[in-house]
């Protein structure tokens, strides 16, 4: 193998560009050529993409988004779409490509390798929704999001008797708001794994104004599950809080990486090339046990979803 690829692709996270960062120079280190791939699997079918040397991703390791842009492109799932792909690669001589993002990438990426192209995919994702690694990148840099304005909206909270409704990302999966729920002291965690009841808790929170003495709530909700801000009105009609809704939205995706994030993409970068060269063709990168480990990608797509019940009992226990 002389030439890898990479692209990052779906939603974009925080440590996307250390990911690609690592890949580079990892790729340069190990006598490689690499091209940056615009735009995910878009940029891919319209052949739009640079050789990339360690000095193109000279900075990126505290760049928050993509420097090689994503996007969504549903018709790579089409056959002929795939292999236009794939002649794409092959004409310029790539056989291999490490791509970053979700799920759905993750299914590009078994495709594209069903068709002979090696692929390592990589978890990045701020829904941590990739069940085969324990983090997936840019989870822990949309956590620490959530929890800074989580805290914020505690304050003005507690100087009004107000319960805040904070909407955050994560429908399938509610690991932000279930970690940022515990970080942050909420009284009231609701994810797509715990059946959404408003009279539940409208009686919950009577509980914490008028048994517990609480001078604020926090309620953290996943998004898609109800209207945020009709919730926070029948909060006001039912209950001696006053309701206020905030959907936290795409700030969650932003900001530079935390050094759990940086350190992550890095080791994940790596790895991946160091798959590729071992000649590897479809396997994703995971984070188990606190080790970087490689998993084939039908497996990874496969592992059911981790039980969250210790952590969702130990919320109720303190709060
Ligand atoms: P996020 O978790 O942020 O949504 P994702 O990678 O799951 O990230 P998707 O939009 O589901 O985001 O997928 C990204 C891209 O991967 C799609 O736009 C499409 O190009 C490709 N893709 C998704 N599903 C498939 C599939 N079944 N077969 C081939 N390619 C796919």
């Amino acid at each position: 193998m002389k030439k890898i690829g990479v692209l990052t692709s779906g939603g974009d996270s925080p440590g996307m560009n250390a990911a690609i960062r690592a890949v580079v120079r990892s790729s340069v280190a190990r006598g490689l050529e690499v091209y940056g791939i615009y735009d995910g699997y878009k940029g891919l079918v319209e052949d739009r993409m640079v050789k990339l040397t360690r000095f193109s991703v000279s900075d990126m390791i505290i760049k928050g988004g993509t420097m090689l842009g994503s996007a969504r492109l549903p018709e790579f799932k089409e056959p002929e779409i795939i292999d236009k792909a794939v002649d794409i690669l092959k004409n310029r001589g790539i056989d291999g490509l490490v791509v970053v993002g979700g799920d759905g990438t993750f299914r590009g990426a078994q495709a594209l390798s069903e068709r002979g192209i090696a692929c390592i995919a990589l978890p990045g994702t701020i829904d941590n929704d990739i069940a085969a690694t324990e983090y997936s990148i840019g989870f822990d840099t949309a956590l620490q999001t959530v929890i800074e304005n989580v805290d914020k909206l505690r304050d003005t909270s507690s100087s009004h008797h107000r319960c805040s409704v904070i909407e955050v990302m994560g429908n399938r999966c509610g690991d932000l708001a279930l970690y940022s729920g515990i970080t942050t002291g909420a009284e009231i965690i609701i994810t797509s794994d715990s059946e959404f009841k408003l009279e539940t808790v409208i009686e919950k929170l009577n509980y914490f104004d008028l048994v517990k003495q609480k001078n604020h709530a926090i309620v953290i909700i996943s998004e898609k599950i109800t209207d945020v801000y009709q919730l926070a009105k029948e909060i006001s009609k039912q209950t001696g809080f006053s309701g206020r809704a905030t959907v936290l939205g795409h700030i969650q995706r932003g900001g530079s990486p935390t050094a759990f994030d940086r350190l992550l993409a890095t080791r994940m970068g790596d790895k991946a090339v160091e798959r590729i060269v071992e000649g590897f063709k479809s396997e994703c990168i995971c984070l188990v046990n606190n080790e970087i480990v490689a998993v084939d990608i039908n497996e990874a797509l496969n592992t059911p979803e981790p039980n969250r019940k210790q952590l969702v009992e130990l919320h109720e226990r303190l709060v």
